[in-house]
């Protein structure tokens, strides 16, 4: 099994006893190399992605 670092904290994938958060890791693909987010590091990640969406994105569409 190849190793899975996470990319943000360099929490260890293997190091992770619970299965359900092993499962919960996140693996990226970016220019053809797999990066790994440990669920944590996921979770913030993604609150990244999403507070950079401009305001408008979240605005229900009401005419
Ligand atoms: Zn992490």
């Amino acid at each position: 099994m190849t190793a899975a670092i996470c990319s943000r904290c360099g929490a260890d994938r293997g190091a992770e006893e619970n299965p359900a958060m092993v499962l919960a890791w996140v693996s990226e693909r970016e220019g053809g190399m797999s990066r790994w987010l440990c669920p944590r590091c996921a979770r913030d990640h993604v609150r990244d992605i999403e507070g950079k969406l401009p305001p408008e994105f979240w605005v229900p569409d009401r005419d």
